[in-house]
């Protein structure tokens, strides 16, 4: 029976996304959560990017020890071949890709300009595809960028052509929000008929569907016998008007109505780590949660009116689909309205030894060396960040040095 997957884009789609951005300690703070969460794999970059190499190579050194276990790191680049060649000439530990190539006659005339044509489209993919299992690929994915408004023969000879050439899975981009949950599943369940390969469901909330739409795309590609791989962002933060919510998505395959009956998640998640997730997320891009977020917003759990509030003290399930602890929710939170003393560029010892002394897990440094030797990487986190660190940061920065160097490292390359 196929199975649910869930690829989170945050750390490539979602840091795209204008006027938005992480740092790279950031950004590896994101996978560890996820990698807690449990999913299938972390788009956690870009490897032709010069200012990621640092950060993809300290991430994949992460994973190497153990600390992203069991979730995937892949990264994303265009698909053609000088694309694949830099990619493993400047991060040559990556294993798993993601090859991306527009399909749609709107993108082929109108951003491509008779530079390629159909056919050219497929032979760079294959190219690109071919070149990546040669230098060392061990899953490739191939997104049809687009793809909602590429014609459904076309789409299949592409997928066709990957799945030929030894592509793993081929993404379903909706780049523009375009399909709704009836479209999406025809077309999605059509072709996992006829490619033979595993599908991911790439969805944008241009029309506010993101949501809707990863389901109904996942439950065509689950019809057609693949298993589904939908893709995600923390908070639903991306282009324009963003992506599928991780959290809603999750909910929504667990929660709504007979799905989880008929269709089975394959990654092990564990949602309780999920408010910490969407509450990082939030500091971390600066950009707070809707109050009425499913799930995580603060309002998700709260009722006012006679008749709810009667009802949910009666009995919860009168009024709430699921308990706030499923979620991770309900820890008191502390929030210091007194005196506070913070991390910053221009910090010293004092400041910065009673910050870690006074954290949940509080860090004794051996040394005064050591405790230097932190608080200078805090120091150039805090150039990066323009605000003051959470305690996960500062706990990584100690437990990790060296990894954290490499990640605050930012001269560019030779
Ligand atoms: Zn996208």
């Amino acid at each position: 029976m196929p199975k649910i997957y869930f690829i989170d884009v945050t750390n490539r789609d979602g840091v795209q996304t204008a006027k938005l951005g992480l740092s790279k300690i950031e950004k590896t703070l994101i996978n560890i959560y996820l990698g807690q969460l449990g999913i299938f794999q972390s788009e956690f970059g870009f490897p032709t990017t010069r200012h990621e190499s640092l950060y993809l190579k300290a991430n994949l050194e992460l994973a190497e020890m153990g600390l992203i276990k069991p979730m995937r790191l892949g990264g994303w680049i265009r698909a053609i071949v000088p694309d694949v060649e830099l990619a493993f000439k400047m991060v040559p530990e990556i294993r798993h890709l993601n090859l991306s190539i527009s399909t749609s006659d709107q993108m082929i005339n109108g951003k491509f300009r008779g530079k390629m044509t159909k056919e050219s489209v497929i032979n760079e993919m294959t190219d690109a595809v071919d070149a990546a299992k040669k230098l060392g690929c061990a899953s490739i994915g191939v997104n049809a960028e687009d793809a909602s408004r590429t014609s459904l023969k076309f789409l299949t000879q592409f997928g066709q052509a990957a799945a030929a050439h030894g592509a793993q899975r081929l993404r379903y981009c909706d780049t523009l929000g375009y399909d709704n949950p009836f479209t999406i599943y025809e077309t999605c369940k059509k072709l996992a008929q006829s490619v033979g390969i595993p599908i991911e469901v790439h969805c944008h909330g241009d029309l506010g569907m993101a949501v809707a739409n990863s389901l109904a795309g996942a439950k065509g590609i689950l019809d057609g016998g693949q298993d589904a791989f939908i893709n995600t962002t923390v908070n639903g933060i991306g282009e324009r008007a963003g992506n599928a919510d991780l959290v809603a998505v999750i909910l929504a395959v667990t929660k709504s109505k007979s799905f989880a009956k008929e269709y089975a998640i394959g990654d092990n998640i564990d949602l309780t780590k999920a408010n910490k997730l969407a509450k990082f997320a939030s500091y971390a891009f600066d950009v707070p949660i809707p109050i009425n977020q499913p799930g995580v917003g603060s309002n998700a759990f709260a009722h006012a009116s006679g008749i709810h509030a009667d009802g949910v003290l009666k009995d919860p399930e009168n009024y709430e689909l699921y308990h706030f602890s499923e979620l991770g929710r309900g820890e008191p939170e502390t929030v210091e309205t007194g005196r506070e003393i913070c991390s910053g560029q221009y910090g010293g010892i004092s400041g910065f030894s009673f910050i870690m002394g006074k954290m949940k897990n509080p860090i004794c440094f051996a040394s005064k060396e050591e405790a230097d030797q932190v608080l200078e990487l805090v120091r150039y986190a805090n150039v990066e960040s323009h605000k003051p660190l959470v305690e996960d940061q500062l706990l990584f920065i100690a437990k990790y040095p060296q990894i954290a160097k490499k990640l605050l490292t930012l001269t560019p390359l030779e």
